[in-house]
């Protein structure tokens, strides 16, 4: 089969691989339906994050399940699934809690950028559908594995209420999909932070009431004024920089929470600052697990439409040009088709 390496920062290649097997009776292989190119792939790719040896890409995927180690209960040869980015048992106390992601268990998926992927913890990590879904539904099942799944965890840690005030700072597949979850949660104003048209436009379609171009002091200054200097009921932090974090910190209002799901790349914080800013932060991994039954059932009754966020869909042959897009920011998400 073929699958994507990455051997150095902007050196992807897609290859023939050997193709994966059962190596541990929980173990399920799938053959993928899509995937896709991660805005976190993207730190080892921009030399971000070091690579000391090749890497098997890929951890958001779909597909059909054709083969499951003896000790798999939950799902079986031909059924559609749909799994997290991170590898849980479902049952240790942190899975019972619902912080699937920190799993006593946790892998972290890797190889799905391919033709097949093994899934380690089959039966807590893969949630099976009923039927075959509809190939129009595939995007929208994809997205959910990673992108949907931690743009809602961002809105449910920042503890989203019906009427509230919500801001989200990253305009990225992510925060996109924080600008959904927060709609389908309720909030009565969602105002995203983003510079540019086209993301501008989904954010608006996906439930934005408002739109700020400004950064830094000057888009601090533009949401201390639209909420009458009180500042959000939530911040959705989807970017993890120093800049991002301070604008999330400085528009979240006293009491308020921050769900931040960026993977912080350089950022630290004062402590003082921290205790007299008064707010809440809760973040980390997505815990997709969790979401993904009422997630999924939302995007097969076409409820919602989180797919739209792929803007590049493409062969997996071409996944170089895949990284390349997102890499140039000439697209939000790119879709590999298999
Ligand atoms: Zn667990």
């Amino acid at each position: 089969m073929f699958g994507t390496i990455m051997y150095a920062p902007g050196d992807v290649r897609y290859e023939e691989l050997p193709e994966p097997t059962i190596l541990k009776p929980t173990d399920a292989i799938i053959k993928l339906s899509a995937t896709c190119v991660c805005g976190s792939d993207l730190w080892p790719y921009r030399g971000a994050n070091e690579i000391t040896a090749p890497m098997h890409m890929g951890h958001e995927y779909c597909g059909v399940v054709v083969d499951v180690g003896s000790e798999v209960k939950t799902v079986k040869p031909g059924q559609f699934v749909v799994g997290s980015f991170v590898l849980s048992d479902n049952t240790c106390p942190h899975c019972a809690h619902g912080f699937h992601s920190s799993c006593e268990q946790r892998e972290f998926m890797t190889g799905a950028q391919a033709q097949f992927a093994r899934v380690p913890l089959a039966d807590g990590t893969l949630v099976a559908t009923d039927e075959h879904p509809a190939d129009d539904l595939i995007p929208s099942l994809l997205a959910v594995s990673d992108a949907l799944g931690t743009g809602w965890y961002a809105a449910d840690a920042a503890r989203v209420q019906a009427g509230s005030t919500v801001v989200v700072v990253g305009d990225g597949a992510v925060g996109l999909m924080g600008v959904l979850a927060a709609k389908q949660m309720g909030a009565g104003r969602i105002i995203a932070m983003s510079r540019h048209k086209s993301r501008q436009d989904l954010a608006l379609e996906y439930g934005a009431t408002d739109i700020v171009a400004e950064r830094g002091e000057d888009g601090i200054a533009k949401i201390k004024q639209m909420t009458n200097r009180v500042g959000a009921d939530s911040v959705l932090e989807c970017v993890g920089t120093q800049q991002s974090m301070n604008q999330a910190l400085q528009v979240a209002r006293p009491g308020s929470m921050i769900g931040y799901v960026g993977v912080p790349h350089g950022v630290t914080f004062d402590g003082q600052n921290l205790f007299f800013t008064q707010v809440g932060m809760l973040g980390g991994p997505a815990p997709v697990r969790r979401f993904l039954p009422h997630l999924m059932d939302l995007v097969l009754t076409r409820k919602i439409n989180p797919g739209k966020v792929f803007d590049l869909q493409i062969p997996l042959a071409d996944v170089a040009e895949g990284y390349k897009a997102m890499d140039e920011r000439r697209a939000i998400k790119t879709l590999l088709r298999v």
